[in-house]
């Protein structure tokens, strides 16, 4: 089978919806998932379910079997990732699986910022697996920006301390495709992929593009990473959650998360969706 972990999440879901598109049997595919409520709409589709937690390696026992092409979706709860991938790893290392691929960060080894760390971690314990992988090093989501957009609306300014630093993000749906194609492809054991948009954009072009998709003036405030903390503490957000935040702004200023080598339009064979589409799909 092809097993997808995280497949009731944001990208899970994408990547199912595309392995059902591009042909595969909904019966040869499995959904490593938590809570099968969440999961129902994907059990009606005849996808198999194969309940298990990240967090609770007995449950992940079931999760594989010899010969299954695996996708880790990495898991969403930042300082036990390591821990938690450690055990699906152990798993489907257990269960003699064809392929373990991984979804983490563009850059691979050289991306130096925080919320990057686990990743690292999590690529070299595949490796010492001894497991055939790939790794899906993505960079940044387009929906990281846009599905926040109440706020920048309201000040009519995009906040962030990423200086003039660019961004090489993709739609969710490119970097699923790019799963898919690894998943239902031939070749791809054993290779690293950095996948990221085609273009990368500044935020002051990103604040341009909302000024003429909405026909009102919205700004780039560009703030110093220390104001950029109080303004996130401000609004709520506990310290270390504005301090991931903050280093991810950093890092975009050091341009960590602006390449742009196209390796995820070759993966999908198209060109990766445009900034302005994801924020025309948001404001709709
Ligand atoms: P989501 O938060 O929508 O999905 C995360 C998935 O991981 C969910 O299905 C969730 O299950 C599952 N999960 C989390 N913890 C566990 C656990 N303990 N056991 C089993 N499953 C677990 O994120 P996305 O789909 O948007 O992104 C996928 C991953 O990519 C994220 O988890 C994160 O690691 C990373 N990411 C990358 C970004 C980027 O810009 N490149 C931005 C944000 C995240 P459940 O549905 O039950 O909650």
């Amino acid at each position: 089978s092809i097993v997808v972990t995280g497949a009731t999440g944001h990208l899970g879901r994408l990547v199912i919806d595309g392995l059902l598109a591009a042909g595969v049997p909904a019966e040869r595919i499995a959904a490593v998932v938590r809570d099968k409520e969440k999961a129902a709409g994907l059990a009606a589709r005849g996808v198999e379910l194969r309940i298990a937690d990240y967090s609770a390696p007995e449950t992940l026992t079931g999760a594989f079997a010899a010969g299954d092409r695996v996708l880790l979706i990495s898991g969403s709860e930042v300082g036990q990732r390591v821990a938690q991938h450690q055990a699906v790893i152990d798993a489907a290392k257990g269960a003699g699986v064809a392929l373990l691929a991984y979804t983490g960060v563009l850059g691979g080894p050289g991306a130096d910022f925080d919320l990057a760390a686990e990743h690292k971690v999590t690529e070299q314990a595949i490796l010492d697996s001894g497991l055939p992988y790939t790794f899906l090093r993505n960079g940044w989501y387009h929906e990281n920006y846009t599905e926040n957009l109440a706020p920048v609306l309201e000040h009519g300014a995009v906040t962030a301390s990423a200086g003039e630093g660019r961004v090489a993000s993709a739609s969710r749906a490119d970097y699923a495709a790019a799963a898919v194609a690894v998943l239902t492809g031939e070749g791809h054991e054993n290779q690293a992929y950095e996948l990221s948009g085609d273009v990368a954009w500044s935020f002051a072009e990103y604040a341009a593009e909302l000024s003429k998709q909405t026909g009102r003036t919205i700004t780039y405030n560009s703030v110093t990473p220390e104001q950029n903390r109080e303004i996130l503490l401000g609004a709520g957000l506990p310290a270390p959650v504005a301090d991931i935040f903050v280093g991810v702004d950093t890092a975009i200023e050091q341009g960590l998360l602006a390449a742009t080598g196209g390796d995820l339009s070759r993966l999908t064979g198209r060109p990766t969706t445009p900034l302005a589409d994801a924020i025309k799909a948001a404001l709709a």
